[in-house]
């Protein structure tokens, strides 16, 4: 009987382990949806597809959405389940529109079968459902089953016919707002940032476009967006037509810290930053200066771009955005953007100068708590409340530049993080004014807890960091240097992030470079040793690294290997070992924290997400 093809594409599924001694893993199948069947197969190149699983249609009882509490083992991450004669079909499609569609499809196909009255929207796994916690695999699901759900997201419109003319005479680009993976053969992958010839634009839903390897297909019109001749002049940064003279006349009349503009450089093609400082230049230059930073593009095959130092990204806003916050190697951050008028757009508000500069004469200086890379902590009173003193060790710190970034630091207010009250800067040396933390840093406080941590102590203490890094995320704030040691403990055990961002500011190369011995390469991404490409995913590989350290409570990572030996084995692929009391469950996420490319990390909102519901377990 000739039945008409519904969906295709490839997707992983995961064994079904029909036996309790069946192996569990998952492998990429493509999978097609016909009015009668679901079948799977292997393909291989050149080759013919070898059928690996067909289940009918009239025997499914429940397709659904899989909600999960796991971090997911395989590359695609969006789970959905058919259960058909009583067993259970795992398949993950690589992204949630994907999802959507199989799962409509499928629902629309089943929909008058004899379904289910209520299902598990979580796996089963280990023996029991994660959603119900029962252990009988048949046993009736804890959730309403809606045999039409999804209904609501409609399918796009046919494909257009492929004989229509395909060709627009000029070239136009398009930019992929998403990804998009195709569904059959005439439509294109689509990767998010890259850009792709338009060739016919006049079908309202379906475009079709040409990539780099002369690929054409179709892809949906709403994940992607045309570019003009320069996608980025809507910015209030960019001042198109001004010459090097006019725009250091526009900055140095502006005379803000920081004021800057992208403007086009002489050579076509060219940009150029433009950023005012009244610092000393580092050759010497007397401040105030305008200093003039071309855009580099890096020669790979992927083009990126860069400004002093290499710090890649794919976009010019992308590189300005950094840059707004992360000086980077330029003589400051980039902070106000100024027009060609003149008029500079505020800056996000920020405390004033009297309210982040402490008078000295209010401090009451104490003992000495501890010492570290910037200098001396005391404790001390401030406003009759216990506070850290942190004086920072003259030399040893860029003090214009900190001096700013404090305001910065002060608008950073949250639960997890050591608090900065204020800063002493009219006197050397500098002082930071720090919420106290009775319980001193972390890895001491572990190695001195050893054998006393409970299960839910060690996971509430990541929890906390997680917390707090996961609002230095979403402050666009990177941390650069997570590691327990940067962490502190108070008096009611809640453990706090402190030292954020503070390495940007060390004059010391041995700890700057990350070919010098100071420089922290057990708890650094291969990004950052290789690039010195910090992030919010580099923040998330060390909080792998400091996750293993808790549950070690307290040792050293890679205790008997040189820097060196670590970026050998990290190059090979090799990772920390999974520590004796981290349960399975836990050693999955410090795995994940530490995938080779970032993207494939997860954002510190994820981990929060995951790690909070494993501790409701
Ligand atoms: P640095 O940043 O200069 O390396 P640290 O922040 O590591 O210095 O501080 C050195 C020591 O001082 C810590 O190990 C800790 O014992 C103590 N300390 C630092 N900050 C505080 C604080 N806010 N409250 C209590 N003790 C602190």
């Amino acid at each position: 009987m000739f039945s008409r093809v519904i969906l295709d594409g490839t997707m992983i599924k995961k064994s079904q382990q029909k036996k309790r001694t069946s192996p569990c893993n998952y492998k990429e199948r493509f999978f097609v949806l016909d009015s009668q069947e679901l079948k799977y197969s292997e393909r291989r190149p050149g080759r013919k597809p070898i059928l690996k699983g067909c289940i009918k249609l009239c025997s499914i009882k429940c397709v659904d959405m899989v909600f999960t509490d796991l971090p997911i083992p395989c590359d695609y991450k969006y789970p959905f389940q058919v259960f058909h004669s009583n067993h259970f079909l795992y398949i993950f499609a690589p992204d949630n529109d994907c999802r959507l569609r199989w799962v409509h499809a499928l629902k629309e196909e089943t929909k008058n079968n004899n379904l289910v009255e209520k299902y598990h929207p979580q796996f089963w796994m280990a023996g029991k459902w994660r959603c119900c916690e029962q252990s009988e695999k048949l046993a009736m699901g804890c959730h309403v089953y809606d045999p039409v759900g999804y209904g609501s997201k409609k399918p796009l419109p046919e494909i257009p016919n492929s004989e229509r003319a395909l060709h627009d005479t000029v070239h136009r680009m398009v930019v992929a707002m998403q990804n998009y993976t195709p569904f059959g053969d005439r439509e294109l992958a689509l990767q998010k940032d890259k850009e792709y010839i338009l060739t016919d634009s006049s079908h309202p839903d379906w475009w079709s476009v040409r990539d780099e390897r002369g690929n054409n297909g179709f892809v949906p019109r709403t994940h992607v967006a045309e570019k003009s001749g320069n996608d980025f002049e809507r910015f209030e940064w960019y001042n198109k037509k001004i010459s090097r003279g006019e725009a250091e006349d526009v900055l140095i009349k502006e005379g803000k810290e920081g004021a800057f503009m992208v403007r086009n450089s002489r050579q076509t093609g060219v940009y150029t930053v433009s950023v005012f400082t009244k610092a000393l230049g580092p050759n010497g230059e007397k401040p105030p200066c305008v200093k003039h930073y071309q855009i580099r593009r890096t020669e790979t095959e992927e083009s990126s771009f860069y400004l002093a130092e290499k710090y890649l990204f794919r976009t010019i806003p992308e590189l300005i955005h950094y840059h707004q916050h992360n000086a980077a190697g330029l003589i400051t951050r980039l902070r106000h953007p100024v027009t060609q008028t003149g008029s500079c757009s505020q800056e996000i508000a920020g405390p004033s100068k009297d309210e982040w500069e402490v008078d000295p004469g209010e401090l009451t200086f104490g003992q000495e708590l501890g010492s570290g890379q910037f200098g001396k902590v005391l404790w001390g009173l401030w406003k009759e409340k216990k506070v850290a003193l942190k004086i920072i060790r003259e030399e040893c710190m860029s003090d214009e530049e900190f001096k700013e970034e404090a305001r910065v630091m002060m608008r950073l207010y949250h639960s997890k993080l050591v608090q900065l009250y204020g800063v002493c800067t009219q006197h050397s040396p500098m002082c930071l004014v720090l919420e106290f933390m009775e319980n001193g840093c972390l890895s001491d406080y572990l190695r001195a807890k050893k054998g006393c941590l409970s299960q839910s102590t060690m996971l509430g203490m990541c929890l906390d960091v997680t917390e707090g890094m996961a609002y230095l995320e979403t402050s666009n704030f990177i941390h650069r240097d997570l590691a327990a040691r940067n962490c502190l403990v108070s008096k009611s055990n809640v453990v706090k992030l402190s030292d954020f961002g503070m390495t940007r500011y060390v004059l010391d190369d041995q700890y700057t470079s990350s070919l010098c011995s100071k420089f922290p390469v057990k708890w650094s991404a291969p990004e950052v040793i290789k690039y010195c490409k910090f992030s919010s995913k580099s923040d998330v590989w060390s909080f792998g690294v400091l996750m293993w350290e808790v549950y070690t409570e307290g040792r050293l990572p890679y205790e008997n290997q040189s820097n060196a030996q670590v970026v050998e084995s990290l190059n090979a692929g090799m990772r920390l070992l999974k520590p004796r009391l981290v349960p399975a469950a836990v050693y999955l996420f410090m795995e994940w924290c530490w995938k080779e490319k970032p993207v494939d990390r997860p954002s510190f909102a994820l981990l929060l997400q995951e790690l909070s519901s494993l501790s409701d377990c």
